[in-house]
């Protein structure tokens, strides 16, 4: 989990980088100097450079602001620097990019360096360490960039393509013309300020509500006031409180237990929970009769909680819109969500998760469910947790082999070129790859903090023991060793540096993630058996998941078209629209497995109102993992990840199509549980 966080979190660093600088909310360059200006650019050069000229002048036209000059220095700064020539283009995009890997090459390095302290095991963490580990050198990067004019020289010379452009030039495009475009999304917003600064509060007032949204589940009663659960447990919603479901499968009272827990997230998303017992200790609360009771068992008067959730989601959704005007080429969140952060539009995704969720595999896998807990499903099965490996492996054995192996992280680095070797690199190239990779003993339970200028190495961070590496910190460390390759690949050996990286983050966890299935392999332990029985729960337990948070996400789509639609709803009426959206939801593609009508549960998820719109990545990268390993599992691993990788931060669907050759669905997920059903049968 840490490690998604870092990664997120490295990724968010990133996009702060691109977080537009102050532009007045009123001026704007007229209609009419903006085709003039065009129209003078295309009598100097010609029509030729039509596309490029109306485009660009358009794009800086967008993103001028009064501080940035009157209207005739707009048309002067136009006229001026244009560039026609290709040579001279190319020339001018070389020298941008050598730029741009100094200035995120070395920024990287820095802030890696300013939080080692917080990182590495380097002594007591004091205010210095906190304090600069969150000072962010490159926070007026765009600022800067509008102020010496570089941004508009970009945006004027290098047209910026919405997603639905790239997808219809994907097959055409060469290298360069890939790298041309991904400069032209450095600058294709200019937020004001103060748009920003207000959406950075209601996400801190966001994340502040749910992280003080306890349950003292000590305090849930039922009709004859027995407690079920430890005095002393306070669950966050909802992670908290899945994850205690989870946790009560074959258990003591274990279903008596979950129902609770159900009818809690019920009076959540029904916001008929009462506020005395939403992160406070006082009151014995019956949630499936939602009655309150005192100390001495007598019932009290409540409130119900005045749709405070339902209330931060209104204003996410007002914050996040008020920026729409400023950004031209995707003009709402819901278009930045999905075709911008993701780039794949979200037709696709809800196609693809459709599509995944009426599969008839879906039926088969809740048979088993059914079947192994001896009883009619329960809408919160969507949590079912059973075909985790636990028992499968004799974690103590493997943890013998890898302390006496790994007694340290210097070891462990030792040993990153025979691992390569092992996957399938030649000696020439693991070595390669190995010698720009430095592993760091650190504080948490491990991450990977890639380099983003050549001539720098990527980091792997491990936890490692006084007794040496434990089996699970080894599982972790190669998964996380697989960020690394894919890190180091996609920065030393990609062609452009506008192209380094992969697609989006799904990408780099399905790498980490095949790593990490070879882990066992890679310690000389490898059982035909067992890792069949492994592969098989791995692959239910996949499908299942997906299986629930693509439901979650659709949820969650479907609530922002919504409010796209009703603007002016106030929270009461946007939680009747989510309690609807959620139940429709439910009864179209969940009944017909569950057998229980109207359940609202996929509006619980926390996500919806501290990350909008971000749900859907996770299940997309699962389905782009399993495509992945279905294609490569009879090739030569190292030859093909190399191969894919090569490809650089192209679109994810032109990406995919290259490296499986189809686009991101979920047949290799259901081809996996199709031969996962064969093996694992109760
Ligand atoms: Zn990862």
């Amino acid at each position: 989990m840490i490690l998604t966080v870092l990664i997120m979190t490295g990724c968010k660093n990133k996009s702060d980088q691109n977080k537009p600088s102050a532009k007045s909310e009123t001026f704007k360059i007229s209609e009419e100097t903006i085709k003039e200006t065009a129209r003078q650019l295309k009598e100097k050069y010609g029509e030729t450079y039509e596309f490029r000229i109306d485009r660009g002048v358009q794009q800086v036209a967008s993103l001028w602001s009064e501080s940035d000059g009157k209207e005739e220095d707009f048309v002067n700064f136009c006229l001026e620097n244009f560039e026609p020539d290709s040579a001279k283009l190319l020339t001018i995009f070389s020298k941008l990019e050598r730029n741009f890997e100094v200035i995120f090459g070395l920024n990287n390095k820095m802030t890696l360096k300013l939080n080692e302290p917080l990182h590495l095991n380097m002594g007591e963490i004091t205010f210095v360490d906190l304090a600069m580990g969150a000072y962010s050198p490159m926070a007026h990067f765009n600022e800067d960039m509008f102020a010496n004019k570089i941004a508009f020289y970009v945006a004027l010379n290098f047209p910026a393509y919405s997603l639905t452009e790239k997808e219809k030039f994907a097959d055409s495009w060469t290298r360069i013309e890939w790298a041309y475009a991904r400069m032209g999304d450095m600058f294709i917003s200019r937020v004001p300020s103060e748009l920003n600064q207000n959406y950075s509060e209601v996400a801190t007032q966001s994340d502040a509500y749910i992280a003080d949204y306890n349950i003292y589940m000590g305090n849930i009663v039922d009709d004859k006031f027995n407690t079920y659960f430890p005095k002393d447990m306070v669950l966050i919603t909802h992670w908290g409180l899945r994850d205690e479901l989870k946790a009560n499968y074959n258990t003591e009272n274990g279903l008596q237990k979950q129902k609770f827990i159900y009818d809690i997230m019920l009076r959540i998303i029904r916001q008929e929970i009462p506020v005395e017992v939403i992160n406070k200790s006082e009151y014995k609360w019956n949630p499936s009769k939602n009655l309150v009771f005192d100390a001495q068992n007598k019932e009290v008067k409540f409130t119900a909680e005045p749709y405070t959730r339902y209330e931060y989601l209104l204003k996410n959704f007002k914050a996040l819109s008020a920026m729409d005007k400023y950004n031209p080429v995707y003009p709402t969140y819901i278009l930045r969500a999905y075709d911008q952060s993701m780039e794949i539009t979200r037709e696709e995704v809800e196609k693809i998760f459709i599509d995944f969720i009426t599969a008839p595999e879906i039926a088969e896998v809740a048979k088993l469910i059914k079947k192994r807990l001896n009883r009619d499903l329960q809408p919160f099965d969507i949590w079912y947790d059973g075909f985790k490996l636990r028992s499968e492996i004799n974690q103590d054995e493997l943890t013998a082999i890898t302390r006496r192996k790994y007694p340290d992280a210097q070891a462990f680095a030792k040993d990153i070129p025979r691992i390569l070797l092992d996957l399938g690199w030649t000696r020439d190239k693991a070595n390669y790859i190995a010698a720009k990779i430095a592993v760091d003993p650190a504080r948490g339970a491990g991450h990977a903090w890639g380099a983003q200028m050549k001539g720098d190495q990527a980091h792997l961070r491990t936890r490692i023991g006084d007794k040496g590496m434990d089996y699970k910190g080894y599982n972790i460390a190669i998964h996380e060793l697989g960020h690394n390759v894919e890190q180091t690949i996609t920065l030393y050996d990609v062609d452009y540096y506008m192209l380094s990286g992969v697609p989006n983050t799904a990408f780099t966890e399905a790498i980490a993630f095949l790593f990490q299935g070879n882990d066992i392999k890679l310690l000389g332990r490898s059982n035909a058996t067992e890792k069949q029985k492994v592969d098989a729960l791995n692959a239910l337990d996949n499908c299942w998941s997906a299986y629930e948070i693509m439901g979650v996400a659709l949820v969650d789509m479907y609530v922002w078209q919504w409010m796209y639609e009703n603007p002016d709803a106030n929270p009461k009426e946007l939680k009747e629209a989510v309690e609807k959206i959620a139940i429709d939801v439910w009864n179209k593609y969940y009944y017909p497995i569950f057998g229980v009508k109207d359940s609202p549960i996929l509006a619980i998820y926390s996500h919806m109102i501290t990350s909008p719109l971000y749900l859907a990545n996770y299940p997309i990268g699962h389905l782009i993992e399993f495509q992945i390993a279905e294609y490569i599992k009879d090739k030569k691993f190292a030859d093909e990840v190399t191969r894919m990788l090569v490809q650089g931060r192209i679109t994810p669907q032109a990406w995919m199509k290259n490296a499986v050759g189809d686009k991101i669905n979920g047949n290799a997920t259901l081809a996996a549980v199709r031969d996962a059903l064969k093996i694992i049968k109760d």
